[in-house]
């Protein structure tokens, strides 16, 4: 399983694709990719390699855009199949989510968000995962930011995650706990990934996140990271990587 994400101004579908051809020693089931192209934020996903993956958007439509996540899903909560692929999206369609991990206490969340109207199209942990936050986002009036930050302090279990408001497509927000996550920090672009394999041919620098960290991914922006828990900023440290 892995995850892969880009956003820069560069066409991230070849990227992404590329990326996760690199993240696929890890093994899978499924695979599948989300880019926002402007307007829309177009998914393509299925159960299968990547290659079958490839073929499925490249025979759909064209994945156009800059920004964007892709994921090979090892499945855990959901038989392997096209709907439980990642990435996830929220009800009302803004975010969408791609997750390495079981959120174990999802069973209790997704009953407390079907009792508020929520509805869930796959049998995933990680479907409850992205409409919590949506739900934070909607009540408590937070950017996305900080609706991840409260949403892994209500979760038990392991994550590595990147989740992306196509309201706010100059960001993705990333988080670990228990599955590896690194940053590529590019000339104005940045790259996501669980290792740093799909982008050491763009960048030599690269930022682990460590376990209880997350951090907001933006364009012109220098890399914040925080503690999940308490909030507290981190300085994090840029490793140079060898080739
Ligand atoms: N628990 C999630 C699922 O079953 C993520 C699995 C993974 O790590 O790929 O969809």
């Amino acid at each position: 399983c892995g995850i892969v994400g880009y956003i820069g101004k560069e066409q991230a579908y070849p990227i992404i694709l590329k990326g996760l051809k690199r993240l696929e020693y890890r093994g899978y089931d499924s695979a599948g990719i989300a880019i926002y192209d402007g307007n829309d934020l177009n998914i393509c996903k299925t159960k299968g390699k990547v290659a079958d993956l490839q073929h499925k958007c490249e025979s759909e439509i064209a994945l156009k855009g800059t920004v964007g996540i892709g994921h090979t899903r090892w499945a855990t909560h959901g038989e392997p199949n096209d709907v439980n692929s990642h990435p996830h999206c929220s009800n009302s369609g803004k975010l969408a989510i791609i997750h390495n991990g079981i959120i174990e206490n999802y069973e209790s969340l997704k009953t407390e968000l079907q009792n508020r109207g929520y509805i869930f199209s796959s049998d995933t942990d990680t479907e409850v995962l992205v409409n919590l936050i949506e739900d934070i986002m909607i009540n408590e009036k937070v950017k996305l930011g900080k609706a991840v930050q409260i949403a892994l302090n209500q979760t038990i279990g392991a994550y590595a995650i990147a989740v992306f408001d196509r309201t706010k497509p100059n960001e993705i927000v990333v988080a670990r706990l228990g599955s590896p996550l690194a940053i590529g920090v590019g000339d104005d672009e940045y790259y996501i990934a669980s290792d740093a394999s799909p982008f050491i041919e763009y960048t030599k620098k690269a930022i682990y996140l460590e376990d209880g960290e997350m951090a907001v991914v933006r364009l012109g922006k220098k890399i914040k990271v925080r503690k999940i828990k308490d909030d507290s900023l981190v300085d994090p440290y840029v490793q140079k990587l060898q080739l």
